[in-house]
């Protein structure tokens, strides 16, 4: 049996979303930003998408400009803002997705601004009253904290965190990437200056992404070339990209309640079922929360063992792709730095699984019968 729990990583293609892109890929070929009816009809594809993703968000096309991703869109709201406006101080947290993090720590390493990091608990959440005092120390700041934490599943009110930020006149980006498609975003009530969404985290395609920039939020190019996105980021738009992204959003909005209704229950099966099954197990962060967190993710603490870095590994034989592990991220051999600010006993393993609407009951009886399984193995 082959079963895949890292949509927290990429989520599959909807066939639907698919079918969308498809016309943009072979018939429609014109570039966006030529004159004659072959681009003019590409153009109103983009401009039909912006409408759709604003109308979804409760907010106007004129706020929605395409990136190629997550990534390039938090970059784009944390080192345009910074430009745009002087900011020498930012506030943000040490469990930020690299493309927050890594961003700030340059920005920093090169004399731009000076990072101040919140305090978080025991599980990874933000301490609210130590950033109203780093608030106070540095009004007028960037703020910089992620919706849903991508690891362990912590969410932040944002709502809160948005009138917390407008009482010290700071600027507020926040990583949505883990929430769009998944949360309702509504912009007319969230006081976030930019927020940012990518496609394949609600199954559309890879490559693509967008940032929200709140309408009086001014703030210069991230990408110098031609006049696309209103001058916003040059280059040739991809344009079947925009359209898969804003089809999967629909999709999305439309299936919101019944998926996670769905994966809820999932979840909830699972967390019942490893507790039965393996002694002393736990989970990181507030992740085995079903309804305050982020319901697609739970990741899994093991008891402690020599053998858990073999862990994932092991899963992957079985046909089980996850992530996590004692030592590891996703794909990589480094730390993962979110669970290094968790207190936690550093011997337990850990097993990050994360769910879509393509799961089933019978996924989550194999995944924890095979952990078990190896995790006696591993302990015995
Ligand atoms: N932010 C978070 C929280 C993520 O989980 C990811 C993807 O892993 C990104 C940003 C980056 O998004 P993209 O892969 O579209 O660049």
């Amino acid at each position: 049996m082959k079963v895949y729990f890292d949509n927290a990583a990429t989520t599959p293609l909807d066939p639907a979303v698919f079918e969308a892109m498809k016309p943009l890929m072979l018939d429609l070929y014109g570039n966006p930003s030529s004159i004659h009816s072959h681009g003019r009809e590409v153009r109103s594809s983009i401009e039909r998408s912006r409408k759709k993703v604003a109308d979804l968000l409760n907010t106007s096309p004129s706020e929605i400009f395409f990136t190629s991703g997550g990534t390039e869109a938090d970059n784009t709201a944390l080192c345009s803002t910074i430009d745009s406006y002087g900011i020498k101080n930012v506030i943000s947290s040490k469990v930020e997705h690299h493309a927050v993090l890594h961003t700030l720590e340059n920005l920093e390493k090169t004399g731009r601004i000076k990072l101040h990091f919140v305090a978080l608990n025991d599980n990874g959440e933000v301490e609210m009253d130590h950033l109203e005092q780093l608030l106070i120390q540095h009004p007028k700041c960037l703020v910089s904290l992620m919706h849903a934490n991508n690891e362990i599943a912590n969410i932040i009110d944002l709502n809160a965190l948005g009138e917390l930020c407008e009482a010290h006149e700071a600027k507020l980006h926040s990583d949505t990437v883990q929430t769009m498609g998944h949360f309702t975003h509504d912009l007319q009530q969230i006081k976030a200056h930019c927020i940012v969404g990518s496609a394949h985290k609600f199954h559309g395609p890879k490559g693509i992404g967008f940032l929200y920039v709140r309408h009086d939020h001014k703030i210069n190019p991230f990408i110098y070339g031609g006049a696309q996105e209103r001058n916003m980021r040059g280059g040739t738009e991809n344009v079947y990209g925009i359209v898969g992204l804003a089809k999967a959003l629909e999709l999305a909005y439309e299936g919101m309640s019944e998926h996670a209704r769905h994966i809820k229950s999932l979840k909830g099966i699972m967390i019942k079922r490893l507790k039965e099954s393996i002694p002393d197990v736990h989970f990181n962060g507030l992740s085995d929360d079903i309804e305050n967190s982020l319901y697609t993710v739970l990741n899994v603490c093991l008891p402690p063992s020599g053998d858990n870095d073999m862990l994932l590994f092991n899963l992957d034989i079985s046909g089980i792709s996850v992530s996590g592990g004692s030592a590891c991220s996703s794909g990589s051999n480094i730390g993962s730095h979110v669970l290094a600010e968790l207190k936690r006993d550093s011997s337990r393993g850990a097993v990050r699984f994360s769910f879509s609407k393509y799961n089933t009951e019978e996924e989550v009886e194999y995944a924890v019968r095979k952990l078990a399984e190896l995790t006696t193995a591993s302990v015995s």
